[in-house]
């Protein structure tokens, strides 16, 4: 059996034995991974991300009265909740649901909230996608439900709205001030594709990014760095980038191109504000670079952006940590084309693009440089550009 079948089976399992009857369906969303652009998003920028074969799996049926009860296999928790824990609070103030289940109860709050007869339902949840690792275990979980609720309702919604929604769901009832990139990406990637998302017009492209055929893999290495400081430092970096854009009088650093950067860093006065800036003007060429090369088919070749990549984040973002550049330079040495982080920063994952013969040699150099330096051994997972959410069955 499939990692993909067993965790579809467990959710059907899960719904057997909570509600005691079998589910009308089941839709899956996926983990996601970002080859390049990182925090171009918030700065109306470029990302690219894919994703991944890991899902979270709902097994759903529609309830006879308006009220919702989901569990998960995570916490072994059924959670209820009725309309009056999902009707509008007003904007910025979470929601009366906390904990995991505030993920569940927020987007039936923003469908209700958009307009939609949202059906009450029995929902059970099973997953692969490990949470906080930064491959986006929250927006699987949202995009997830999302698809159940518009299918159990019969709901108008295209799948090109669902991240709008699930985004909208995330920031105004969970309270998490996330972009638009980790719903557009688990739910409208393609298999063998990468997403290349505009994050000012929300505009997608689906980019050819086949490894098998090319004979590469991507490496995904969970770095397994606890999130030091995150949240203060994305402030911080946000801020930042917003102080710098105001000052070059622009509406966001999206529009200082490549070619002006110089001119742009020359009217900047404060030296970290200007390496601020260079990282996000050159992350998003090295997007637009990356999605050129792929277009040629020229897979191979975004390694060095990949590394250049990463090279940006640590040294002008300042958003790595110490296990996640051992990781990079360990994969580097033991043959990548590519490694970089990949996500926020200050933990999370870091990705490598290799020879698919190289796999397994470049994961034990990680490891072995982990071990060296005492820390927590990595964990790591081959990733497969896979689909966007989508009904099982
Ligand atoms: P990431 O999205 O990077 O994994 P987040 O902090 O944004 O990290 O979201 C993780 C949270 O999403 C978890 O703490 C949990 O509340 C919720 N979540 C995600 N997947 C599940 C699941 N299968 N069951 C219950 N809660 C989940
Ligand atoms: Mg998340």
């Amino acid at each position: 059996m499939t990692a993909r079948d067993d965790v579809a089976a467990r959710a059907t399992a899960g719904f057997q034995r909570v509600y005691a009857s079998p589910p009308a369906g089941r839709w899956a969303a996926p983990g996601r991974v970002n080859l390049i652009g990182e925090h171009t998003d918030y700065n109306d920028g470029f990302v690219l991300p894919f994703a991944l074969p890991l899902r979270t799996v709902v097994a759903a049926a529609p309830a006879a009265e308006d009220r919702w009860q989901v569990w998960s296999e995570l916490t072994g928790e059924t959670v209820s909740f009725g309309t009056a824990e999902v009707t509008a609070t007003g904007s910025g103030t979470p929601g009366p649901v906390t904990g995991w289940a505030a993920y569940v109860a927020a987007v039936v709050w923003a469908l209700r909230e958009a307009g939609h007869r949202v059906p009450g339902a029995r929902l059970a949840v099973a997953s692969d996608v490990p949470l906080g690792a930064g491959l986006s275990s929250s927006a699987a979980l949202e995009a997830a439900v999302l698809a159940a609720l518009v299918d159990l309702g019969g709901l108008d919604l295209p799948a090109e709205q669902q991240p709008r929604l699930a985004q909208r769901a995330e920031n105004g009832y969970v309270g998490a001030p996330t972009g638009i990139m980790d719903q557009s990406a688990v739910i409208r990637c393609h298999a063998g594709h990468a997403l290349f998302l505009d994050c000012r017009t929300e505009q997608v492209e689906h980019i050819p990014f086949e490894l098998e055929p090319a004979g590469l893999a991507v490496l995904v290495i969970d770095s397994q760095a606890p999130h030091r400081h995150a949240d203060g430092e994305y402030a911080a970096r946000r801020a930042s980038c917003e102080r710098a854009a105001k000052q070059l009088g622009v509406t966001a650093l999206r529009d200082v191109p490549a070619e002006q950067l110089d001119d742009a860093l020359a009217r900047l006065t404060d030296d970290e504000t200007r390496r601020r800036v260079r990282h996000v003007v050159t992350e998003n060429q090295r997007v637009l670079d990356t999605v050129a090369l792929l277009r040629a088919e020229r897979v191979r070749q975004i390694g060095p952006l990949l590394t250049a990549s990463h090279t940006s984040m640590r040294d002008d973002f300042a958003i790595t940590v110490p296990e996640i550049d051992t990781a990079v330079e360990a994969a580097l040495a033991a043959g990548a084309l590519g490694a970089r982080m990949t996500g926020g920063g200050f933990g999370g994952c870091v990705l490598a693009l290799v020879e698919a013969a190289q796999a397994d040699q470049v994961a034990a150099a990680v490891t072995a440089a982990y071990a060296e330096r005492a820390f927590t051994p990595p964990t790591h997972t081959t990733a497969i550009p896979a689909a966007g959410a989508t009904r099982l069955d």
